[in-house]
């Protein structure tokens, strides 16, 4: 793996740290010559997981934009990215497990929305306005209500 920064060829893994299931492996590592770190991420690429959109329309799952639209939810809150890139390795490795090869935009969204709950409300909201694409302001209203009623349950 060459360091991006300067495309050294010999860089040192400072840590590594295994994905849930064995489905990959996070690599801290250091430039040799540049000293600068960066992080590898080796996970199975080609995974064969077909999105169900509500329209009906179905799309190759990407972890890029999910990673994306988890990003933007968090925008500007104390959210690391790390834990963001955790939150994602999480749904994928649930993602896999299962027997069927597709599977609605819906469910994706709410396993995102019961770990990002966990980690900042108002990233929670933003997502969930986002990604479970209410039909009208009443049903959104009517979620904030209950989410609001189980968040103060958590406490
Ligand atoms: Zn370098």
């Amino acid at each position: 793996m060459n360091c991006p920064y300067c495309l050294h060829e010999d860089t040192a893994v400072l840590e590594s740290r295994g994905l849930p299931d064995d489905l990959g492996v996070r690599r801290r590592r250091r430039c040799k010559k540049c000293d600068k770190r960066f992080t590898t991420h080796e996970v199975v690429v080609n995974i064969d997981l077909k999105v169900v959109k509500k329209s009906g329309k179905v799309e190759l799952y990407s972890r890029d934009k999910l990673l994306k639209g988890v990003s933007k939810a968090c925008y500007k809150r104390k959210v690391e990215s790390e834990e963001i890139e955790n939150l994602v390795d999480e749904v994928e490795c649930k993602l896999l497990n299962r027997k069927t090869v597709e599977i609605k935009s819906s469910d994706i969204g709410k396993m995102v929305l019961s770990r990002l709950k966990k980690l900042d409300e108002l990233a929670y909201m933003r997502f969930a306005s986002v990604y479970m694409d209410f039909s009208n302001a009443q049903d959104f209203k009517r979620f904030v209500l209950i989410s609001q009623k189980s968040l103060s349950k958590a406490d």
